[in-house]
């Protein structure tokens, strides 16, 4: 949903009216690659100092350095589905060669896979997490537009 700023106050309109916003409005913010490697780095997209995890995996409410405001977006599935997209991408091909090669115990091939898969995934899984939170961060697709359409539904 596009938003259009009608003013400095915390009001926008949006498709389906009136709507207040606790967060910067979406339509001053544009995509750029540096915003993309700042969540891989799992840096801040806004300011790129502070961090938005804590611990391996759990987000943080907000910036500890700019202040910026991310309890409004959860990357749900997204993280683990790019972190095997990725790490399946390296580990069928090397699937179908080892399992190929006589001369490789299938025993040593599923401990080989599973070492790859396991530190490919322990890697890539929070930086996955890092970059969605900086997708939605600067597209606004945080998802609280379908929200509000399935209370509509219901009332
Ligand atoms: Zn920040």
């Amino acid at each position: 949903m596009k938003l259009t700023k009608i003013s400095d106050s915390s009001i926008a309109i949006t498709r389906k009216g009136l709507a207040t916003l606790d967060h910067e409005p979406v339509a001053r913010r544009e995509f750029s690659f540096s915003i993309l490697w700042r969540g891989i780095q799992k840096r801040c997209p806004q300011c790129g100092v502070g961090d938005v995890l804590t611990g391996y995996l759990k987000p943080k409410a907000s910036c500890e350095h700019c202040g910026e405001d991310f309890s409004h977006i959860s990357a749900d599935d997204g993280p683990a589905w790019l972190s095997l997209l990725v790490v399946g991408h390296a580990v069928v091909p090397l699937m179908l060669i080892l399992g190929r090669d006589p001369a490789i115990p299938a025993l040593l091939a599923v401990v080989i896979l599973a070492i790859i898969t396991l530190v490919g995934v322990y890697f890539i899984l929070p930086r996955a997490k890092g970059a969605f939170i900086a997708l939605i961060w600067v597209t606004g697709a945080t998802g609280e537009d379908m929200l509000s359409a399935d209370q509509d539904v219901q009332e």
